[in-house]
């Protein structure tokens, strides 16, 4: 369902690779079981609905458009 919100944290820079392809990534999911996952631009996206459902709660660097989060416009 579209426009479930979790807690995300906006910060300048993230500093972890991406967990997939080990590019730099855009967005970092602490997740229910402990421990978190790093995802560049592309798979944040890929992966996104897989991502809502394990997280509570993002990190997400500034400027990035993430599918997962809904935008106002
Ligand atoms: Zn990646």
């Amino acid at each position: 369902m579209p426009g479930v919100l979790l807690p995300s944290l906006v910060v300048p820079e993230i500093t972890d690779r991406c967990d997939r392809c080990a590019a730099a990534a855009k967005l970092v999911a602490a997740l229910r079981s402990g421990g978190t996952l790093a995802f560049c631009g592309h798979h944040a996206n890929r992966y996104a609905d897989a991502i809502t459902r394990v997280a509570v709660q993002l990190t997400v660097q500034a400027g990035f458009a993430w599918r997962g989060t809904a935008q106002p416009s």
